[in-house]
């Protein structure tokens, strides 16, 4: 029964807690730097915070649930989750493959601080991955990449990857759990940032890692234990509390994109418009076979820089901000951050407004274009 449940029930009951009478039927939060020892001293109990807590654990086992892995890590920031694992998988001699188009500061830790220590890095596109896998230890793929929302073929890369013994990392920020499910097409691991859809209200940073290579997530988590880049329990408590409405959060997002990026694609001051759950999209039938939601991240290129600020100033719903995934619907012009795009491409990220509101808010902020 179990495997046939629907996203949101998953989502519910990945994060309920164990039916105790008189307990909680949410699991609270346990902040706690030190545990009481026990004179047998027992090594498999909680010592000290940054090497276990029971928040962590029960945020864990969800994201382990929702990713169909054996287990997961949290970790302070998506980034501390993917540089841990960086670490641990790319070592001196080896050459790492990071996304040309993908999170930009995954590339610039890359470049700035692996490839001084002895990793060859390379940078490929979604559509060069493939190739780029070939003869590579380590590659690291997004999918669908962000900003761009191009999309890599998991399946055959993985392919390729077991073929020649490469490590394959997926990073699953863009898709999330819900709308992908990294391992089940050959990933070895997959990172993510729980800071975006995940957790969803603009209001924390947290990462993880999921897998099922016992030894290769135990050496992730002798690094999280050693370097330290741990999640407050609050935090993990907070994004365990946003995981149970993660499915019905996702379903309007998705909803909401669907809608916007047709009423986009044939609005005249829209120059383009890339969402994969478009028919006629590049990315649509890679994205059909291996995602089971398109996302609720829509990319439009709009005249120029000027453009895209007179969208968020005439519009009464959308937030100029970066980041993606939360409730309320936001823009975020990419070449401000130096991402390879036109100046006037906005990545909008559609948050759980009202369908009908956003499309007519939307509609009278472009103008006549
Ligand atoms: C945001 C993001 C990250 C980094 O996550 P943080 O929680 O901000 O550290 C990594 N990868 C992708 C695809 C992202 O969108």
């Amino acid at each position: 029964m179990a495997g046939t449940y629907g996203d949101s029930t998953r989502s519910v009951k990945a994060v309920s807690s164990e039916p105790i009478p008189g307990g909680p039927v949410s699991p609270p939060p346990v902040p706690a730097s030190a545990y009481h020892l026990p004179p047998d001293e027992d090594d498999g109990l909680d010592s000290y915070g940054r090497r276990s807590n029971p928040t962590w654990r029960q945020l864990e086992a969800a994201l382990a649930q929702l990713e169909g892995a054996s287990a997961a890590l949290t970790f302070g920031s998506g980034m501390a989750a993917l540089t841990a694992v960086l670490r641990v998988v790319a070592l001196p001699g080896h050459t790492l493959v990071v996304p040309a188009d993908g999170y930009y500061q995954v590339r610039a830790y890359a470049g700035e601080f692996l490839a001084g220590r002895g990793v060859t890095v390379a940078e490929a596109r979604c559509d060069e991955m493939c190739d780029a896998a070939r003869g590579a230890d380590v590659v690291l793929a997004e999918t669908p990449s962000n900003p761009s929302l191009d999309v890599v073929d998991l399946h055959r890369l993985a392919m390729i990857c077991r073929s020649q013994r490469t490590l394959l990392v997926v990073d699953n920020t863009t898709a999330s759990p819900l709308g992908q499910q990294p391992l089940s097409l050959g990933a070895d691991l997959v990172v993510a940032s729980a800071t975006k859809a995940l957790s969803g209200h603009s209001d924390l940073l947290a990462g993880y890692v999921a897998g099922s290579h016992a030894e290769l997530m135990d050496r992730v988590e002798r690094e999280r234990l050693l370097a330290g880049p741990i999640l407050g329990a609050f935090e993990a408590w907070l994004v365990l509390r946003s995981l149970g409405t993660a499915g019905l959060r996702l379903e309007r997002q998705c909803q909401n994109a669907a809608a916007a990026a047709l009423m986009l694609r044939s609005h005249p001051a829209v120059r383009a418009v890339r969402y994969p759950g478009l028919p006629e999209d590049p990315s649509h039938a890679v994205a059909a076979a291996q995602m089971r939601r398109f996302g609720g991240i829509v990319s439009v290129e709009l005249a120029d820089a000027a453009a895209v600020h007179d969208l968020v100033r005439r519009s009464e719903l959308l937030v100029a901000s970066t980041s993606f995934g939360g409730i309320h619907t936001s823009v975020d012009r990419r070449a401000r951050w130096g991402d390879p795009v036109a100046p006037g491409f906005a990545r909008i990220s559609m948050g759980i407004e009202d369908t009908d509101d956003l499309l007519n808010d939307l509609g009278q902020a472009l103008g006549p274009g």
